[in-house]
């Protein structure tokens, strides 16, 4: 398949979902988390873990200074700004993404499923109230730990290891993978749970598949076309032929 081709896929189908991984974010300056460069080159693996997280949040919240506080910094790339002009032509559906950087929002994508949460929400784990990651960012200037004013601990709504996928999210990710004609595949290696089983219940509901992305992923065999690409090239390639 040509770029040409998949643009013309795209046109002809009724209802197309995309979803992302991290690697479309790279060119926006985010490392992603195995690369040789990536987070865990750095930080241990444990720095996502709920344990660490409950034991030490102190530390934890060292780290996102260092780490995630610069990611929300972060501004989108090509290949988020043609996924918010897809959404705006009215050709996909919905953004469903692995990614916890908000870039989605911040090209200008309204409906996007957050599988593993956002560095943008955080809530106070005793009485619930809801923070900004500004709001966040004031306490930590002033102290190490965020504290609610119940004494509460403050969280990120992230999905940390050891916990389990915000069910509203998963449900409605589920539904538009039975429901799609065609599932476009950009930036994910494909080799976790519940990403990798997204195509694989598009596939089975009869909807086409097109994976884009450098490198293998768990999934090529199934795959209708598969582009293997960088990812900011490709969209401008797909942006001029829209
Ligand atoms: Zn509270």
């Amino acid at each position: 398949m040509t770029e040409r081709e998949l643009v013309e896929k795209i046109k002809t189908s009724r209802r197309v979902v995309v979803l992302t991984g991290a690697g479309i974010s790279t060119d926006s300056g985010i490392p992603d988390f195995r690369s040789p460069n990536g987070l865990y080159s750095k930080y241990p693996e444990y720095v996502f873990d709920i344990d660490y997280f409950l034991s030490d949040p102190e530390g934890f919240y060292r780290f996102w200074k260092e780490a995630l506080l610069p990611m929300s910094e972060a501004q989108p790339n090509r290949a988020h700004l043609l996924l918010a002009e897809l959404e705006r032509r009215n050709l996909i559906e919905a953004v469903i993404t692995q990614n916890i950087d908000g870039l989605h929002q911040k090209a200008g994508n309204k409906k996007v499923i957050e599988l593993h949460g956002s560095i943008f929400e955080y809530h106070c784990m005793e009485c619930e109230k809801p923070y900004t990651l500004e709001q966040v960012k004031k306490i930590l200037d002033s102290d190490t730990i965020p504290r609610c004013g119940c004494d509460g601990l403050i969280r990120p709504n992230i999905v940390f290891f050891g916990e389990s996928l915000p069910v509203h999210a998963l449900d409605e990710a589920m539904r538009y993978a039975q429901n799609c004609d065609l599932m476009i595949v950009m930036g994910s290696s494909l080799l976790v749970y519940p990403a990798a089983q997204l195509p694989v219940i598009a596939k089975k509901h009869g909807a086409g598949l097109i994976i884009v992305n450098k490198d293998r992923t768990g999934l090529d065999e199934l795959a209708d076309a598969k582009f293997d690409v960088n990812l900011s090239s490709f969209a401008e390639v797909l942006m001029q032929l829209l």
